[in-house]
């Protein structure tokens, strides 16, 4: 991938079945999160020009499945090291990994170019962070998972000029849809996913002129649809629509850079 001196930035793929995303400042690739099978992983990152052996290493948010699934396997195959929090460690679905290297919440770190701040945020994990990247100057904020927008959470996020955004469900979809009680209860709790109606809100609060990509995530498969993300963002754009995408399921997102 030829694009030195920005910050770059792709999805491997976002929902329930499996998460992953590449952050650049064109020399330096991580990976956040994998939530992919081996095989699978290899071939998405072929399709954006990427060899595992390219990347630097991979971060963790949080030890659910769709995060975490796959990151072991990769690490132990392309001997790549792994940034996480002890907590999402301590859950054991890591497995042994070449190099491990915590994070701790709320302290930033680089990894060569690549600036980073974990901000811990309000989900049903046991310490799960997600990530604000900066180089060249720009800033990426890569927020899902999100139960609701903390007052923390909506700080840390303040100033991006990009964002991955959680669109997780939409409230009604979720309340007539097929899930048991329960299980609507976690994701549309506090501690669970954002819906749209939440994601509209915080963009609004946090302020839409600087953010030059907004990347709806994480849509749930049978509770969301892309339409209705978009009848809940767009009025937010002032006809601006071209800097609302999604990143979806199966084909994820191809690299967009942040000038
Ligand atoms: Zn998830
Ligand atoms: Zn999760």
């Amino acid at each position: 991938m030829q694009a030195p001196g920005a910050l770059r930035f792709a999805s491997l793929g976002s929902g329930s079945k499996g998460n992953a995303t590449l952050v650049s400042d064109g020399e330096t690739h991580v990976l956040v999160d994998c939530g992919f099978g081996m095989r699978e992983t290899e071939r998405r990152l072929t399709q954006v020009g990427l060899h595992p052996r390219q990347l630097e290493a991979i971060l963790v948010t949080h030890e659910h499945g769709d995060h975490i699934g796959g990151v072991g396997a990769l690490a132990r195959r392309h001997g790549l090291p792994v940034y996480l929090t002890p907590g999402s460690w301590l859950s054991g679905r890591l497995g042994e990994v070449p190099r491990h290297h915590w994070i701790t919440p709320q302290a930033r770190f680089a990894i060569k170019g690549l600036e980073i701040d974990p901000v811990t945020v309000p989900h049903d994990a046991r310490e799960p962070v997600q990530f604000r990247f900066r180089a060249h100057g720009r800033c990426l904020g890569v927020l899902t998972d999100l139960g609701h927008p903390s007052a923390h959470v909506m700080e840390a996020f303040h100033g991006c000029d990009a964002l991955i955004l959680e669109c997780n469900h939409d409230r009604r979809m979720l309340a007539e849809g097929p899930y048991p009680p329960r299980l609507k209860r976690r994701v549309g709790g506090d501690w669970g996913h954002l819906a749209n109606s939440q994601a509209a809100q915080l963009l609004k609060t946090l302020g839409l002129d600087r953010l030059q990509r907004i990347v709806c995530s994480h849509l749930s498969e049978h509770n969301n649809r892309p339409e209705l993300v978009l009848e809940a963002l767009v009025p937010l754009l002032d006809g601006d629509e071209a800097r609302l995408l999604v990143a979806a399921q199966d084909s994820g997102l191809d690299w967009q850079t942040v000038i």
